[in-house]
């Protein structure tokens, strides 16, 4: 039996349209599944798995899927063994640090002693080490900016577009720790078959990105 190759695709969130978008411009259909988990795609030998973008990076690791749709922010987090294939260009958006409106002028050694409530520890702290700062880590999975609000936290660390959300929890953008993207991501191990179909993909992403810019 033919291989098909398994991509993996944010099933709803800020992700999901353009990723089929983009699979629809390389000429690969994705009927509507009716939220199933698993569809086969039209007019290329692949299948598509809709899924959280978070466990994205975990099954791609173990070859549940061969490549995924995911934003570059949840990729490093998960920190699996995966690979960046190609940069897509979507799904902008800024990991930062927020502070309170109140606590302006600082300086990145003020954030020192500081609480910062985040759903991106791995990040976070890679970064915190690497500038030197003792700061104390707050996980918390959503609504990251009603933290300091409620006492929870002195500071956020949370992921920015327009920065309304920001603006309207009185807080402002004080430092970018990341720029992310959405990415294709890759397992390290897939077979020779599902590797050219790899290939004719990213022959046409690349394709459709040439067309565009
Ligand atoms: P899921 O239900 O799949 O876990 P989610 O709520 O975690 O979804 P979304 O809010 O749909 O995730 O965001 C998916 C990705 O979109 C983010 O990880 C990020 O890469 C990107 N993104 C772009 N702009 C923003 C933004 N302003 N806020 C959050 N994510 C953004
Ligand atoms: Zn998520």
């Amino acid at each position: 039996m033919q291989e098909k190759l398994r991509i993996a695709v944010q099933k709803s969130g800020r992700l999901s349209e353009d990723s089929l978008k983009l699979l629809k411009e390389c000429g690969i259909g994705v009927p509507n599944g009716n939220n199933q988990l698993k569809i086969n795609a039209e007019n290329f030998d692949a299948e598509i798995l809709f899924l959280r973008d978070d466990d994205i990076p975990e099954y791609v690791q173990d070859g549940v899927a061969d490549i995924g749709f995911v934003g570059e922010n949840v990729m490093l987090e998960k920190n699996k063994a995966t690979d960046i294939v190609e940069r897509l260009g979507y799904g902008k958006c800024r990991l930062s640090i927020a502070l309170p409106k109140t606590r302006k002028k600082l300086a990145i050694k003020d954030l020192d002693g500081m609480k910062i409530a985040t759903s991106y520890p791995f990040i976070l702290n890679k970064w915190l080490k690497q500038n030197k700062i003792k700061a104390d880590i707050h996980v918390i999975s959503g609504s990251v900016e009603i933290a300091p609000r409620i006492g929870l936290a002195d500071a956020i660390c949370d992921l920015v577009s327009s920065g309304s959300t920001l603006f309207s929890n009185e807080l402002y953008e004080f430092e970018t720790i990341l720029k992310s993207e959405a990415v294709l991501i890759s397992g390290k191990k897939l077979s020779p078959a599902r590797k050219q179909l790899l290939e004719k993909l990213l022959f046409r992403i690349r394709a459709v990105k040439k067309a565009k810019y």
